[in-house]
């Protein structure tokens, strides 16, 4: 006779008994299970927005840790812009609450300092929709180059067309410093400040319905386009906004000026003047107030030094070195590189000024011999000294990587 697997009472004592492989289960059993269910999800304080399972501040800043070297501060107050974002998200709506706001963020740093890194890895932790889009590609509907609703395109197609999941999906817009600006478009004389683009990025950010062309590029007529509502789609902005430390240092120079001075200015610590950076440093790139206004979470990616490049060559989960040991190991070769190359590899990528993207490039280059040789070879040991290193890093190599 069949009877609960779980508590054993009889089929004829049940109001329902649902079978599975090997056993069954009573409707009483079914309850206990899900309020057990409930209370340890509940514990475990997850909030969960449709299929979005929100981590905590401190547990999104651990998981950028295991990806992101250094940059502290932006990695902090990223975790609490994405965790109240979500957070929002879930509000109900209609309800007399406190409306919280929307937090785009906006990163300034020097390019390969880890920004458009950081905002991939919050995506990938959410399993959310991500794509990068290239500000400087956009000018107003009219003019030459791309829609601005074309910034939505990509989203959609990493999506695979789902609007649903796009409309709760992260986009990382990149060069934000430099959309006033519209070099190599000469024939664009009457929007100069690239303020029409502004405009309509703005309307982007603050959240409405936007008609995005699907395959992306200039709108035309016979191309249907998808309403994408844009109220909860997380923007990160990215930006190098060089000369920015000055600016910085001529507001607080002034700011410091008359009473209480001396005091102020001894705390300002001159070799990091990005960890002052405040909105109205901003609007001397061309932002306008409203964009700048838009974007209210603002943090900064310091400059990486030495230790911080060597750290990036073999620390984070997918860290350089740790995927040429595998890609070797799956050809039964065991992989040793010397720790005096990777100081050599972090020398070179500081001399030729390449920063953390070159770090890759200068690595190919000393690999790409032992990559293509020694699959087909019978060593099962390769061991990359610095002579080695030396050897394959020619100069005229070198000369093309500069940026
Ligand atoms: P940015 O967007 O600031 O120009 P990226 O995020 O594209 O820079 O960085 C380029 C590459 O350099 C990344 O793919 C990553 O491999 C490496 N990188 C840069 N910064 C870091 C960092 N802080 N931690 C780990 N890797 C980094």
């Amino acid at each position: 006779m069949d009877r609960c697997s779980f508590c054993g009472k009889p089929k004829k004592e049940c109001k329902i008994l649902v079978a599975g492989l090997d056993g069954h289960i009573c409707d009483n059993c079914i309850e206990q299970a899900h309020s057990i269910m409930v209370e340890e999800i509940g514990s475990a304080g997850d909030l969960m927005f449709d299929d979005i399972k929100l981590k905590k501040p401190v547990d999104i800043k651990d998981f950028l840790d295991q990806y992101v070297i250094g940059q502290e501060s932006a990695k902090k107050i990223l975790s609490v812009a994405v965790y109240n974002h979500y957070k929002r998200l879930m509000q109900k709506e209609g309800k007399d609450e406190t409306e919280v706001e929307k937090s785009n963020i906006i990163l300034v740093g020097e390019t390969g300092t880890g920004k458009t890194l950081l905002a991939r890895t919050v995506a990938r932790m959410l399993h959310v929709p991500f794509a990068i889009v290239d500000a400087t590609v956009l000018t107003e509907a009219g003019y030459v180059g791309e829609d601005i609703e074309s910034l939505l395109t990509r989203l959609l197609q990493n999506a695979d067309y789902n609007v649903k999941a796009a409309e709760k999906g992260i986009v990382f817009i990149d060069e934000i410093d430099k959309i006033a600006r519209k070099s190599g478009n000469p024939s664009i004389t009457r929007d100069v400040s690239g303020e029409g683009v502004q405009q309509g990025l703005l309307k982007l950010l603050e959240g409405s319905v936007v008609n995005v062309p699907p395959q992306g590029g200039r709108k035309h007529p016979e191309q249907k386009m998808i309403p994408v509502d844009t109220r909860n789609i997380l923007f990160i902005c990215g930006g190098a906004f060089e000369g920015i430390e000055k600016k910085i240092a001529s507001r607080l120079n002034t700011q410091v000026v008359g009473y209480g001075a001396t005091r102020t200015r001894e705390h300002i610590d001159k070799d990091n003047m990005l960890q002052y950076v405040a909105p109205q440093d901003l609007r001397s790139f061309g932002l306008i107030p409203e964009i700048v206004g838009r974007l209210p979470v603002l943090t900064y990616l310091e400059p990486l030094g030495k230790d911080a490049l060597r750290a990036i060559l073999t620390e984070p989960k997918n860290a350089i070195i740790k995927q040429y040991i595998k890609l070797f190991q799956m050809d039964g070769i065991e992989l040793t590189i010397k720790d005096e190359v990777l100081d050599y590899v972090v020398e070179k990528a500081i001399e030729f000024r390449l920063g953390a993207r070159g770090l890759r490039a200068i690595c190919e280059t000393i690999m790409i011999d032992a990559m293509f040789e020694l699959p087909s070879g019978n060593e099962k040991k390769f061991v990359v000294t610095v002579e080695y290193a030396r050897k394959m890093l020619g100069k005229k190599n070198l000369n093309l990587l500069r940026a």
